[in-house]
């Protein structure tokens, strides 16, 4: 089966459908969901390398209406390790008619993303534990973790940092 059909399966994602599949790559998923132990529920490819995210949620997004540029209160930007970020456009929605006062409408995902790239297809080849697999990612930049992705979308002004507190770090 070729590799595009294999990633769509995945997304589609019952692990059984994978399992018939003899494609390296699907195969490689499979093994490192395994490894890692846990149940990968999407998979897809960009380029030649394939990304799979391991988690996700759910988080609302601030309402476009009456959104309106503030400051984090210091201890919650320093607890996100973002204390020093310049640029950052934090926003929060005051509350409208359009979302019913909350100040959020509509809801966007985050996720929890590993580039299987040549390097790590390396380590799963040559039977690394998943925890040497995590660290060589993180330090090639390759993981993002639910936080950091999280993070990044405080940091546009498509979330709040109440919000993915309240996602993330449950
Ligand atoms: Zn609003």
């Amino acid at each position: 089966m070729p590799t595009a059909r294999a990633a769509a399966a995945a997304v589609r994602v019952d692990w059984e459908v994978l399992e018939p599949i003899t494609d390296p790559a699907a195969a490689l998923v499979g093994e490192l969901a395994g490894i890692s132990g846990y149940y990968a529920p999407a998979a897809f490819l960009v380029a030649s390398v394939m990304v799979v995210s391991f988690a996700q949620r759910l988080v609302r997004r601030v309402c476009p209406s009456c959104k309106t540029v503030y400051n984090p209160p210091k201890e919650a930007l320093s607890f996100w390790n973002l204390s020093r970020i310049r640029n950052a456009n934090f926003q929060q929605g005051r509350g409208c008619f359009s979302c019913m006062h909350t100040g959020y409408k509509g809801r966007t995902g985050v996720y929890e993303v590993l580039i299987i790239n040549e390097m790590v297809q390396d380590l799963i080849l040559k039977r690394k534990s998943a925890h040497e697999i995590a660290r060589a990612e993180r330090e090639n930049g390759d993981f993002t973790t639910l936080r950091q992705n999280a993070a990044e979308k405080v940091i546009q002004g498509v979330t709040t940092l109440e919000e993915a507190a309240s996602a993330v770090l449950v």
